[in-house]
């Protein structure tokens, strides 16, 4: 399933960079604690009312070559249009309507797409008059907001998630998996997609149609059906916002998240660049089945020693990543490419793994019986009661007598208890806690 995607549209400077770190900001806590993942500022999930969705800010994006004002502005107008399912169009409460203000208006109009209209910089009850001008835009009622002081955002995010697409599946049954692949620019992924989909007994159905974001390809391999969702064919389909590196990258991390299982590519020739820890800090975060796929290994001097060193850097490099099988293949001379699918079948399984409460609790009271919870100021957490709450991946929740008392490296090892007991190799686990009412 797909998060609907938001995008804030508007000229520079009426704070649409502020707003955007508004609505991520809570959210943005949590990314941080994924090391490697630099936030991208051009791109985050964000949620209200328990409503998951992606936003862009448009202004995070340069098109390099187009640096004339009005045209920068068309551009990500353009890119809004084609990729948003709500557009929030911001404009300054301070300067009135300007040209820019309406010709971006006038794009937004024609294209049909729900308009959310944030007048900014309205940070005082007085400023409330300098709202109405707006009307004059033809969007309904604008909304008075201030991204210095953070007020109206939420009266705005109403609005916004009241025109969300009803959530549709896709069209693949619940027994077939969905497979991506992400990873920088130039590390196999179009070959690998080929190898994989050339590969003896793999059955390729038709091509099942070009989606907004990917084409997806189903296939069976034994006698299980698959589908590949790629996006690394449809880069370039002409227009300029999709050259930019950013905007490929964004296209990949939705294609990841209607995957179960996802292949994180790594360049063996080139080792472990700083792009990857970001690729990889993704996934992690999307919780998908992750496949650490080190690809071009027939381009690699090897000894004995060559492939431990290999793993040992990955594991250094993505620490959160260590439930995430590898693998080493060359998509060029289809070295250990068959391996690739059982792999993906089996963490498609362990990622939807599901463990009865009985057999949940009696491992968690033995777990808290060898090891018990360190105290705090005197007192120790207790936990009364856990049960999973979902899969894909495995979610579990723990009532115990107060949040406060949980730590983060208890957690861990009550995790790291689940994983020694269950096979949940290449998913991860999310664990909740939450107050015994
Ligand atoms: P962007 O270019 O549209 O992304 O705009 P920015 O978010 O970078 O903001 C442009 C300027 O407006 C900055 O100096 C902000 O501090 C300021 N600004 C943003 N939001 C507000 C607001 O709600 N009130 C006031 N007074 N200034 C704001
Ligand atoms: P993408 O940008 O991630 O889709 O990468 P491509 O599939 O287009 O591959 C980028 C380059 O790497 C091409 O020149 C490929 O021929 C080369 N390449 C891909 N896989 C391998 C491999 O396993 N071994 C070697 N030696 N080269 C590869």
């Amino acid at each position: 399933m797909s998060n609907p995607v938001v995008a804030i549209v508007g000229r520079p400077n009426v704070g649409k960079s502020t707003l955007f770190n508004r609505i991520v900001g809570e959210r943005l806590a949590i990314v941080e604690d994924t090391p490697g993942v630099t936030r991208d500022r051009l791109y985050s999930r964000a949620e209200w009312l328990g409503k998951e969705f992606h936003l862009i800010d448009t202004g995070g994006i340069d098109f390099d070559d187009h640096d004339i004002l009005l045209e920068h502005i068309r551009y990500q107008a353009e890119l809004a249009i084609d990729e948003a399912d709500v557009i929030i169009l911001v404009v300054d409460g301070t300067t009135g309507i300007t040209d820019q203000d309406q010709e971006v208006a006038r794009m937004l109009f024609r294209s049909k797409k729900p308009i959310v209209l944030a007048v900014n910089k309205i940070d005082n009850i007085q400023r409330l008059n300098d709202v109405y001008e707006f009307y004059s835009l033809g969007f309904g009622d604008p909304m008075a907001v201030s991204g210095a002081h953070a007020t109206g955002i939420g009266d705005m995010l109403d609005e916004v998630i009241k025109h969300f697409p009803e959530y549709e599946g896709d069209e693949y049954g619940d027994d077939v998996i969905r497979v991506s692949l992400i990873g920088r620019p130039n590390v196999g992924k179009s070959s690998l997609v080929n190898a994989l989909l050339g590969e003896d007994r793999v059955i390729v159905s038709n091509i099942a149609g070009t989606t907004r974001d990917a084409i997806d390809t189903p296939f069976t391999f034994e006698d299980q059906d698959y589908v590949l969702i790629d996006t690394a064919g449809m880069r370039k389909r002409g227009k300029v916002y999709e050259s930019t590196e950013k905007y490929s990258v964004m296209r990949a991390l939705r294609a990841m998240e209607r995957s179960d299982v996802v292949l994180v590519l790594i360049d063996a020739e080139e080792g472990i660049i700083e792009q990857d820890k970001k690729v990889a800090g993704y996934a992690h975060e999307a919780g998908r089945g992750v496949i650490i796929v080190v690809n071009k290994w027939d381009a690699v001097e090897k000894d004995d020693k060559t492939m431990n060193k290999f793993i040992a850097d990955i594991r250094g490099e993505f620490k959160y990543l260590a439930y995430a099988p590898i693998v080493f293949v060359s998509a060029k001379t289809k070295q250990r490419v068959h391996t690739i699918l059982p792999k993906v079948s089996q963490v498609a399984e362990q990622h939807s793994l599901r463990i009865a409460t009985p057999i949940l609790n009696d491992l968690i009271h033995e777990a808290t019986t060898v090891t018990p919870p360190p105290t705090d100021k005197g007192r120790r957490l207790r936990i009364s009661y856990a049960t999973q709450v979902a899969v894909k991946p495995p979610t579990f929740v723990l009532f115990v007598n107060d949040t406060e008392l949980m730590h983060f490296s208890y957690q861990r090892y009550l995790e790291n208890k689940l994983r020694e007991a269950f096979p949940m190799e290449g998913t991860p686990i999310r664990i909740l806690v939450r107050n015994k009412s």
